[in-house]
């Protein structure tokens, strides 16, 4: 199966519907599949493509199959079906040999690489393949893939990558690609709780928030979140980054088992985890990530504005 052109996608919401787009835009021939109904519709309405209406119907038509849902244990339902219930709509028994399965979600590393394990037992290939960007590079096709898995497989599942990235990174075997996007999100999610607290430290001072995420931005200070999220989405008060509360604290929980798992000592990443999950357990549900700098002003009697 060298020529991958049907290409199956699961998972239409704030990413996986641009990223599925830009596939549908370079000619893959896309099937799409949502357990939101809405969801397919919408994507159908909006860039064409054909609708599944079961994942075994996805499965059947489809060379390779991409999945962007929440989380390791939705791709593994998905792909699987529950174990109580054997009739349940799943991918698996649906595959054709030879096929390969994409898991572009944040998923576990050692989720994943138990999933290839039971993948592998019918013939079919697993890569994992996270991606960093967020929906302005998912809408560009612009993203940074992080991908684990058989080289030759990632040669293959190349043209696939490049349609929807603009950097595409080989990390190891299977699992290398969902462990370093959880790495990268802790570093994130840090640098992003570090300038909150300081902005709020100086606005109580005196100083301009605007006046300080310049100066940062122009110093040692600056990280991705000075740099594109605090103006357009906090000091805006907007909220909206499209990257939820619950998923973030979802990847650093990922990090901070990774690190019990490997015996890495990681106190301050364990701190920043609680600092977010406590931010979750008050803040209203479906928060958009950057919400967590509203915990911090509660805190802090004080507004970033
Ligand atoms: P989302 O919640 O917007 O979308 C998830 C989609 O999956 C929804 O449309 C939902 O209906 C669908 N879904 C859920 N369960 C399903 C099932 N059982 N079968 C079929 N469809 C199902 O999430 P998102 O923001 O698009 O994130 C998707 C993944 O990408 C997550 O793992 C997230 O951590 C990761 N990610 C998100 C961003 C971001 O900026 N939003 C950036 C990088 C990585």
């Amino acid at each position: 199966m060298d020529q991958l052109s049907r290409v199956g996608f699961i998972g239409l919401g704030n990413m996986g519907r641009p990223m599925a787009a830009r596939l549908q835009e370079a000619g893959f021939t896309l099937t799409v599949f949502d357990s939101d109904p809405q969801a397919r519709q919408t994507f159908l309405d909006g860039h064409g493509g054909k609708g599944a209406s079961s994942l075994g119907q996805l499965a059947s038509s489809s060379d390779v199959v991409i999945t962007m849902l929440p989380d390791g244990h939705v791709v593994r339902r998905v792909t699987l079906g529950d174990a109580e219930d054997r009739q349940q709509d799943h991918l698996v028994g649906s595959m054709q040999k030879g096929s390969i399965l994409i898991d572009m979600s944040s998923s576990s590393p050692t989720g994943s690489q138990d999933l290839g394990r039971i993948l592998s037992q019918h013939e079919i290939r697993m890569l994992d393949a996270p991606v960093s960007g967020g929906v302005p590079k998912a809408v560009d096709g612009t993203l940074a893939i992080i991908v684990g898995g058989e080289a030759s497989v990632v040669e293959q599942c190349r043209p696939l990558f490049e349609a929807m990235g603009a950097q595409i990174f080989q990390a190891g075997a299977l699992g290398s690609g969902h462990a370093l996007k959880a790495l990268n999100n802790l570093v994130s999610a840090a640098g992003l709780i570090a300038a909150a607290e300081a902005l709020l430290i100086g606005h109580r001072f005196g100083l301009d928030p605007t006046v300080m995420i310049d100066v940062l931005n122009a110093s040692t200070g600056r990280n991705n979140s000075t740099e594109n999220k605090f103006k357009r989405f906090i000091l805006s008060r907007s909220f909206d980054s499209g990257f939820s509360l619950d998923l973030m604290v979802k990847d650093l929980t990922t990090a901070v088992k990774l690190a019990r798992e490997t015996g890495a000592p990681a106190v301050f990443s364990g701190v920043c985890r609680e600092l977010w999950a406590a931010a979750q357990s008050v803040l209203e549900a479906e928060s958009d990530h950057t919400d967590v700098v509203r915990w911090f002003e509660e805190m802090a009697k004080t507004e970033l504005r």
